[in-house]
């Protein structure tokens, strides 16, 4: 696939022309260079994706109605495809996201991981079957898993082809017909993924791909009447608003949205270990991690120790373009970049000490890029900005604790819930600790690690349902039970 390309909206099996009339130009954050130009959807396209969608679920039924074995072997096939294009599809994440090229790689191999996992997943059987007396007579009763039906789904660029992976594919192994729209600032992997739906075998009008701004393309898919659920990962006041647009016909919704993850550290911990994850924790993908651990509160005793080792490290990371494979490479865009310097100046403003960073890197060959300093602020208290909002940067704050209570406090001081961490050698602690902490995805001694068969999503303001694991397909599903009557005639009105 050409980057220079035009690209287009993807509606029952045709690629066609975007009808907004309005060009979207996807940039190299490394360089500010436009790398490819896209024609964009619109609300028309919309209409015609999601109708395309209920046609392909309700009407030609191939998708929904083959047998789990078929589809899987679909998914499988995909997967294939998928590894044959795995380094064009990271090449296109790092030119368009601007994460190091490796990091790109992993995401694509995970994504491909994923779509084998519920290609499997979606052929074993599950489910409760019961013998039950309800006062009728006997009951032989079962569950049955179906599809929900049209899913529109919306996501995020900080990991724009894993993130759409994420969801189509537990939504289409559940025999679901798709309207998928990707951010505007990474839209290349997922139409590359798109192509190999088409050549997968993916029947028309199960998967359609839209291409906009949320203000006009996300908004009309969220308030669809023709769509039954609507999934999302991406920021909370987005999550809050199509929340709102979706009560208009009660759709169901998953939401995975922002965070501002604790990362609690006690003196018993290794602490050559916790500073290493501490350091994956927060500037992992340029720190723009919906979990990254952004908040590291540390034990009086050894804050002044962590501190230096922290820093020490943080000005040893190369910064660089991505394909280069350096440790960061730059941010999305230049809005993100001005976003994360414009927290750098409110911490600075109302009191956080700046241990290292906090500027914009311009530097020879980073002169035309989005790149920012790897940046830690010290003697932060909880009601500074820096501590309470998303930065979704290379940014990190740290804050101290005496005692294991005043940890839980500022851990749980949040009103989000994804992610939290807990480093200490105490097994005992790690577990109570854990179990305290108000947040979805938990790790002891170790940040960041997930995989395709545990559940992920947040607590509190962080989401409701979960991705990933059994419970990613189940949110795809509807779950009807069945009730057969074993008793001959009528046994009477209730008998207790
Ligand atoms: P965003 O909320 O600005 O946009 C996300 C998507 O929603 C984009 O495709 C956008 O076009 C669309 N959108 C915007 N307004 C909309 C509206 N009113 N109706 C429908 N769609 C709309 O988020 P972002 O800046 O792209 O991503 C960063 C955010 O994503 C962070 O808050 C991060 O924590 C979150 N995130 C969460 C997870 C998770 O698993 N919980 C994973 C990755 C990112």
């Amino acid at each position: 696939m050409s980057e220079k390309m035009h690209k287009r909206t993807y509606i029952d099996g045709v690629w066609v022309e975007g009808g907004s009339g309005r060009l979207l130009e996807c940039e190299n954050p490394a360089t500010g260079e436009v790398i490819a130009t896209v024609t964009q959807s619109s609300v028309e396209d919309v209409e015609a994706a999601i109708a395309a969608a209920k046609k392909s679920f309700y009407q030609t039924r191939d998708w929904r109605d083959m047998d789990s074995q078929t589809r899987g072997d679909i998914l499988l096939h995909l997967a294939d495809i998928l590894e044959r294009d795995r380094d064009e599809l990271a090449r296109l994440d790092t030119l368009e996201n601007g994460k190091p090229l490796r990091e790109a790689e992993g995401d694509v191999d995970d994504g491909i991981h994923c779509f084998r996992y519920y290609a499997g997943l979606i052929k074993v059987p599950y489910g409760g079957v019961y013998d039950v007396n309800a006062g009728f007579g006997t009951m032989h009763s079962y569950e049955v898993r179906e599809p929900v039906g049209v899913c529109a789904q919306i996501t995020p660029w900080n990991y724009p082809f894993l993130m759409a992976v994420w969801k189509l594919a537990p939504a289409l192994a559940a025999g679901n017909s798709v309207v998928f729209k990707p951010s505007s600032n990474a839209v290349l992997s997922t139409i590359k993924l798109f192509e190999d739906f088409e050549e997968a075998g993916i029947p028309a009008g199960a998967a359609n791909l839209v291409i906009g701004p949320g203000s006009t393309v996300g908004v009309r898919m969220a308030a669809s009447s023709d769509v039954d659920m609507v999934t999302f990962t991406g920021s909370t006041a987005t999550g809050q608003s199509i929340m709102r647009a979706a009560a208009g016909n009660v759709k169901k919704v998953g939401l995975e949205l922002g965070g501002k993850s604790p990362n609690v550290i006690f003196a018993d911990a290794d602490l050559e270990g916790a500073v290493e994850w501490a350091m994956i924790g927060i500037f992992f993908n340029q720190g723009e991690v919906c979990s990254a651990g952004s908040r590291i509160i540390v034990e009086e005793s050894i804050h002044d120790a962590f501190v230096a080792r922290l820093a020490e490290r943080a000005r040893a990371m190369t910064v660089g373009n991505p394909l280069d494979n350096p440790d960061m490479g730059p941010l999305v865009s230049r809005q993100q970049m001005e976003r994360v310097l414009a927290y750098v100046e409110k911490g600075l403003v109302e009191g956080a000490k700046l241990v290292c960073g906090g500027h914009r890197m311009t530097e020879g060959d980073l002169a035309h890029g989005y790149f920012v300093e790897p940046t830690i602020f010290d003697a932060c208290t909880s009601d500074m900005t820096i501590v309470r909002e998303e930065i979704f940067g290379p940014v990190v704050t740290v804050q101290t604790f005496r005692t294991e209570a005043e940890a839980l406090e500022l851990a749980n001081d949040t009103p989000y819930g994804l992610a939290g961490a807990v480093f200490t050698s105490d097994v005992t602690r790690a577990l109570r600790v854990i179990k305290e902490i108000r947040a979805g995805i938990t790790w002891v001694n170790c940040y960041n690690p997930t995989f395709n068969e545990a559940p992920w999503g947040g607590y509190k303001m962080s989401g409701i349902g979960r991705e990933l694991g059994v419970h990613g397909l189940e949110e795809y599903q509807e779950v009807k039970q069945v009730n057969i009557n074993l008793t001959p005639g009528v046994v009477g009105w209730y008998e207790h």
